[in-house]
């Protein structure tokens, strides 16, 4: 009876107690490491409700542990989207921004720098032209009889009128010369380190090319003239208005002597 009792107690001990206990630290070891890739592993079990278990927990961490991956992977594909959604904002946005600037600076009809923006930027050039002690130019212009064009033809192609004389000008500044359109037919170039014989020469240039340009716009014929005043910088002009001044001076000069020509 009392071998009987001790086999039983051997047994139970073997095949219960002690893979019960190996089953409850290794739990714990789960638990604690928060490592649900760890499986169950319990030495001396037989197929039995243990083994089943066994297999029931790590069928379960299994479960768990793909749970895990799908919601990371769905993470990262929510992460990658909103980034991506987030960059596409930021380069609308940016877009806006350019075309929110352009129509803050430029005049829409000629793409010339507005008054405004043309006489802020000019200023900055006149004070690094000084800094510089490097000559500046102000070129003021201003379309011949150009309420006759307008009378003439119409608004639409005086339009056309004033977009061509933009361009024109393009053609022979630089990208660091500024172009702004400071009235209705009245326009300024500002060139950095130019003094007044170079920018009379492309003020000469200007003049020519628009007074040979003949226009073919919707079936008419038109051509047009400019008349322009220059006027270089002084070690004593701080301000650009004192400039500008002094150039449409010149250019009211150029007007009474006949139109078509330049003062300076
Ligand atoms: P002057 O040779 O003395 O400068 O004569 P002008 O006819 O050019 O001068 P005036 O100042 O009498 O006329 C300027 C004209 O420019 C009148 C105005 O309708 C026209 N103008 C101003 N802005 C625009 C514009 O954006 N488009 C068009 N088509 N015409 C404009
Ligand atoms: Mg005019
Ligand atoms: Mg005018």
């Amino acid at each position: 009876m009392s071998i009987l009792f001790w086999l039983f107690i051997w047994a139970f001990d073997l095949y219960l107690a002690r893979p019960l206990k190996q089953l409850m630290s290794q739990l714990d070891e789960v638990q604690l490491s928060q490592n649900i890739s760890k499986r169950i592993d319990l030495s001396n079990i037989e197929k039995n409700e243990l083994s089943q278990l066994q297999e029931h927990i790590n069928n379960m961490l299994s479960a768990m542990e793909k749970d895990r991956e799908r919601l990371l992977e769905d993470e990262q594909a929510k992460r990658i989207w909103l980034e991506k959604a987030v960059e596409k904002r930021t380069e609308a946005l940016q877009i806006l921004n350019e075309k929110l600037k352009v129509l803050a600076t430029r005049d829409s009809l000629t793409g010339a720098l507005n008054r405004g923006s043309f006489f802020e930027a000019a200023q900055h050039l006149l004070d690094l032209s000084h800094r510089k002690k490097l000559p500046a130019s102000f070129v003021l212009m201003d379309l011949d009889h150009f309420k006759i064009v307008n009378d003439t033809y119409g608004h639409y192609i005086g339009d056309k009128v004033l977009i061509h004389f933009t361009n024109t000008l393009q053609g022979f500044l630089r990208k660091s010369d500024l172009i702004g359109r400071v009235g209705g037919e009245e326009f300024a170039i500002f060139l950095y380190d130019t003094g007044i014989d170079d920018a009379f020469l492309i003020a000469d240039k200007i003049r020519q090319a628009i007074g040979s340009s003949i226009l073919e716009i919707e079936g008419k014929t038109i051509t047009y003239t400019v008349s322009l005043g220059i006027e270089s910088s002084e070690p004593q002009d701080h301000l650009i208005q004192d400039l500008f001044k002094r150039a449409d001076l010149k250019l009211y000069g150029a007007k009474d002597k006949g139109r078509d020509r330049i003062e300076k």
